[in-house]
């Protein structure tokens, strides 16, 4: 089959932050980019990020990176590559600086410096009193930073393909990445775009969860298009449950809640933070205050009708902070719930938030994968940054604030490489006639309906397994079900209908290839999840309830050809300081 052909020198899959910082940085180095999204830029779910941005200004308490690194080490309970968080940390301040002159209105303190508000595992002085490191445009942080860097990429002349949807990555057979096939959703046309270096930055996979607070095209695409490359994915065991969705809904409500001084309590009216975080209370970290919120449901102390949920407390911070402080989270509750934060506590459950693993990279952005019995080594042309991407700076556990740092800075390191890597390879490489053929061979299954389930039943039952069987606290017996349950829906894929309607539109198509997507990270997560035999960050398991450093300070990495999962060490030699050995972790 001929399917059209245009050549850039960097293609971006996905305009979330990590896309559109990295295009940014490429245009207006005068690379030729081109931008594809599944949806239009601005609807990306970077936008949907409320709390704030990371960085040690220091503006409101006495900060500096080097705290921000320890927290960041710590809160990853010791899984971070310490080189990454270095890098990260000490990149931090300077990306602040960029995004506002780029124009985001980051709130101000009265002398006109940026406000910065206290979040969950920040620290001064290596592991002391509360730290306030996050940087904030009220709560509509990322919806402030994703319009500003979509402006800035206009003024660069980023070329967009908005509503494309990439299918697959073309490899040449010397392993070599020349691009993506991609389907314009619109009249279900194909593309095939050829680049120098592609860029994957396609957001994570919340998805995989009944209750989340993730959008709904957060479906995995991108780890899965490197799992069908041959690329494993790493640490996919850690996944964050933020502990304050909406209760039964998952919408979230900002950390920035607690940190402007909000609380939680249990059905006894009791402040439970303090019996499982002493100091930190409820701005420990986040799988902490998760983990100590299932536990008050599961001991009997939860609130409402089905004692499932803990209520997070404002109303004592008077009408006017909430409402100045929180305008985005008051509408959002009045919205779904008909009250007003500031009057009536809101009633909050864990639900699933963020992907931690993903796929491997290093500091610079460059996707590496392990070779036989050998190093690691980059694949050539293939970057990946953001939230599908495994750097790893938030290792088991990432702190909230961290991840529109993770974006920003990895983001740009990419696009600083692949400058680099464009000046050394200046031409296309010639892309083998059947590149296209894995991509064509997936859309060919769809072109059909089965007669079978409906790719929305399957995608329902799949996030219901995923919650019930790989959730907050988890074991052997209850993973293996899991696993088993997936393996045989991913088998039930083989006559699924595409829509129960007679009249297929091509969203259908594109649903059931984000489901095939999904499978595969479901696969992965639960793999990933049964093999690791510890609990450490989000991965806490009631069989075994100790970290073991010993046996398990390593990074996992599931193949998809095999269904297995192997190990790697983690970098724990920072860039220039001393390393943070593990230690116990407490808050
Ligand atoms: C509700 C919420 C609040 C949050 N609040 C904060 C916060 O306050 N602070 C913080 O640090 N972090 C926060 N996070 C996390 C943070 O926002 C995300 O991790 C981060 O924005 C992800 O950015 P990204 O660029 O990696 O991906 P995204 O912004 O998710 O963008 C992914 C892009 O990939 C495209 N894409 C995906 N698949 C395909 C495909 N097959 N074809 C074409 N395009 C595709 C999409 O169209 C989209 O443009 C929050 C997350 C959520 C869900």
């Amino acid at each position: 089959m001929e399917i059209a052909r245009r050549r850039f020198d960097t293609l971006i899959i996905g305009a979330g932050g990590g896309g559109l910082r990295a295009a940014l940085h490429l245009s207006s180095a005068d690379a030729h980019v081109a931008v594809v999204s599944k949806v239009f830029p601005t609807r990306s779910h970077t936008v949907a990020a409320q709390g704030g941005v990371n960085a040690a200004l220091a503006n409101v308490r006495p900060d500096n990176w080097h705290w921000h690194m320890f927290d960041t080490v710590k809160g990853s309970d010791y899984l971070g590559d310490q080189d990454a968080i270095e890098y990260m940390c000490r990149a931090a301040p300077q990306a602040v600086y960029e995004l506002e002159h780029f124009g985001v209105p980051f709130s101000r303190l009265d002398d006109g410096r940026i406000y910065q508000r206290q979040f969950g595992g920040q620290s001064m002085n290596f592991g002391g009193e509360q730290a306030a490191r996050t940087c904030a445009a009220a709560d509509r942080t990322g919806h402030a930073i994703l319009q500003s860097l979509y402006q800035q990429n206009i003024r660069a002349r980023t070329h967009f393909f908005d509503e494309y949807f990439a299918i697959d990555l073309i490899k040449d057979h010397e392993g070599y990445l020349l691009g993506a096939v991609v389907m314009n959703i619109a009249n279900s046309e194909l593309l095939l775009i050829e680049a120098k270096t592609t860029l994957l930055a396609t957001g994570g996979a919340g998805q995989l969860f009944r209750t989340n607070t993730n959008a709904l095209i957060n479906t995995g695409d991108g780890m899965a298009m490197a799992l069908r490359a041959g690329i494993p994915l790493q640490d996919m065991e850690f996944f964050q449950f933020h502990p304050t969705g909406i209760a039964g809904k998952g919408m979230l409500i900002s950390e920035a809640v607690r940190g402007e001084g909000g609380y939680l309590v249990n059905a006894d009216g009791e402040r439970f933070m303090e019996h499982y975080a002493p100091n930190a209370k409820d701005l420990a970290s986040r799988d902490v205050v998760s983990r100590a919120i299932a536990t008050e449901v599961r001991e009997g102390r939860g609130c409402g009708e089905h004692r499932d949920h803990v209520l997070l407390k404002v109303d004592h911070l008077g009408a006017e902070t909430v409402h100045q402080r929180l305008p985005g989270i008051c509408d959002m509750v009045r919205t779904f719930l008909g009250t007003d934060p500031a009057e009536s506590p809101i009633p909050v459950a864990p639900t699933a938030h963020y992907t931690m693993g993903g796929i491997p990279t290093n500091r610079f952005g460059q996707v590496i994968v392990p070779l036989q019995h050998g190093p690691e080594e980059p694949v050539p042309g293939l970057y990946a940054a953001g939230e599908c991407a495994c750097v790893s700076v938030h290792g088991a556990n990432r702190l909230g604030g961290n991840s529109l740092l993770d974006i920003l800075v990895f983001g740009r390191a990419a696009a600083n490489h692949i400058v680099d890597y464009l000046h050394e390879n200046r031409y296309h490489k010639p892309c083998p006639t059947d590149g296209a053929d894995p991509a064509l061979a997936r859309l060919a299954r769809w072109e059909q309906q089965g007669d079978g389930e409906t790719v929305d039943h399957l995608r329902t039952e799949l996030a219901q397994i995923m919650e019930e069987n790989c959730g907050v606290f988890r074991t052997e017996e209850v993973m293996q079900d899991g696993l088993d349950k997936v393996t045989a829906l991913s088998g039930r894929m083989g006559d699924v209908r595409l829509t129960d309607h007679s009249k297929i539109f091509n969203t259908a198509r594109i649903e059931a290839l984000e489901l095939e997507n999904l499978m595969d990270v479901a696969l992965a997560t639960v793999a990933s999840a049964l093999q690791r035999k510890e609990s450490r960050g989000a991965h806490s398991r009631i069989d075994y309830p100790e970290r073991d450093d010993v046996q398990w300070l390593r990074h996992s990495l599931y193949h998809r050809d095999t269904r297995t999962v192997d190990y790697k060490p983690v970098r724990t030699r920072p860039i220039t300081v001393d390393s943070f050995p593990p230690k116990e972790r407490v808050y």
